[in-house]
């Protein structure tokens, strides 16, 4: 079969090679071609190997020269709360005080702070920020983005925010996957008649199931936010509908919102700064996957979720970049990486697996995307650096040169390629 185009001279192609969720120990194996090529036809990988794939070149092949470049799939940013309005940048020296930020939650800023303005935003708005965003996710080698409504709290407002996910996702060459979360923090008018509220949102969720405007939904199981029990309700009443489940569970206490959300089947459960071993295990037993973000532990100095324990006693990882406007506000995921290997002591092989094949299977995707094998789709990220070690070493910057969506380079020396 002759390629659309062949990129060659790639100095080194990792790509992870185990049938997922990727657990415990396997996570250290990747795959890694020396001095290789990939074909593409028709947006997907139809030829991966080493030399320079002439078996694949026809004189209507386009033969890409990477000059030596290192070659990954691309990143998937599974947890991200991409869609909102404003910034918090008046919060953030109240944090570098020592402010807690439950604290600042409770006194109606935080979340509650970006509900106001996302809620007083127009559609356009929202999208033009975060198309704008999506762009320098994608300029990190980022395609494929998980993003979260919950700054509405209101089906008016959810529904905004899930459009903007759906135009999105057919307008921007990265894969957005739209997950629900109007369980994110109990909004003002609501304030002390939170059984009403989850009522309301169960009401909800039979629209938006209707709409087709979300595949997941998610709810912030924590102290003063939602508990364990009211986490368990609402999941299970999602999942009845339908939808995927997930959490985010044990970020400031251990309040066992890991070992709710294998119980209940969850894809995958998020943030686990806290964690119990006992939950551990109990995710090392399960399907459900372990999603850790090192970028809050780092932007809160709070500590990091204990990634190389989990590995150690089986559990399938994978690593996100939380981007949010009160916790971790960064597009940069390469930094993620990096902090998961400087600060969690992940190796190399560790942290490739857990932002490409284990968010892939996480987020229903692994069929298509999360490794470079023949049959899925060409999403490549092509990088500046000597080696996958060298990225994660040379810290703060963008490694990224080229990126390539289903075939199409959509990133040309970091900057992003205009498609219309
Ligand atoms: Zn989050």
């Amino acid at each position: 079969m002759h390629a659309d185009s062949v990129i060659y001279h790639i100095k080194t192609i990792y790509t992870p090679c185990e049938v997922p969720p990727v657990k415990g120990e396997k996570m250290s194996l990747i795959k890694e071609i020396q001095d290789g090529f990939i074909a593409i036809k028709d947006g997907k990988i139809i030829g991966i190997g080493e030399g320079e794939g002439d078996a694949f070149v026809s004189s209507h092949t386009e033969l890409v020269d990477a000059h030596g470049l290192i070659a990954a799939p691309g990143f998937i940013d599974s947890h991200t709360h991409l869609v909102h309005a404003g910034s918090r940048e008046h919060e953030y020296e109240e944090l570098q005080k020592g402010m807690p930020y439950l604290y600042l939650l409770n006194r109606g800023g935080g979340i509650l702070g970006t509900v106001d303005m996302t809620r007083k935003a127009s559609f356009d708005v929202l999208y033009q920020k975060a198309y704008r965003s999506l762009d320098l996710m994608m300029s990190y080698g980022v395609t494929v983005v998980e993003s979260k409504s919950g700054y509405g709290l209101a089906l008016e407002h959810e529904t905004k925010q899930l459009r903007v996910n759906q135009k999105l996702n057919d307008e921007h060459p990265v894969r957005v996957i739209s997950t629900y979360m109007g369980a994110h923090a109990v909004p003002r008018e609501y304030k002390n008649r939170k059984d009403e509220y989850i009522e309301v949102m169960k009401e909800d969720l039979k629209h938006i199931r209707q709409l087709e405007l979300a595949e997941a939904v998610d709810v912030f199981c924590e102290e003063g936010v939602f508990s364990v029990d009211e986490t368990r309700d609402l999941l299970m009443h999602a999942k009845s509908l339908g939808f995927k489940i997930k959490v985010h569970a044990d970020e400031i206490h251990p309040l066992g919102g890991a070992g709710l959300g294998v119980m209940l089947g969850c894809s995958s459960v998020d943030h686990l700064m806290a964690t119990s071993d006992e939950d551990m295990d109990a995710l090392a037993l399960s399907n459900t996957v372990a999603n850790v973000l090192p970028g809050t532990s780092f932007y809160l100095k709070k500590n990091y979720a204990r990634a190389k324990e989990m590995i150690k006693r089986g559990v399938a990882l994978s690593i996100a970049g939380d981007y949010n406007p009160g916790s971790c506000p960064t597009e940069n995921f390469q930094f993620m990486m990096q902090l998961a290997s400087n600060q969690m002591g992940l190796l190399p092989a560790e942290i490739l697996n857990a932002v490409t094949l284990n968010p892939a299977y996480h987020l229903g995707l692994a069929q298509s995307k999360g490794s470079l094998e023949i049959g899925k789709d060409a999403d490549i990220v092509l990088m500046d650096a000597p080696s996958l070690t060298y990225v994660l070493y040379h810290f703060g910057i963008n490694h990224t040169k080229d990126v390539y969506i289903k075939g199409k380079k959509v990133v040309s020396d970091q900057k992003v390629v205009n498609i219309s």
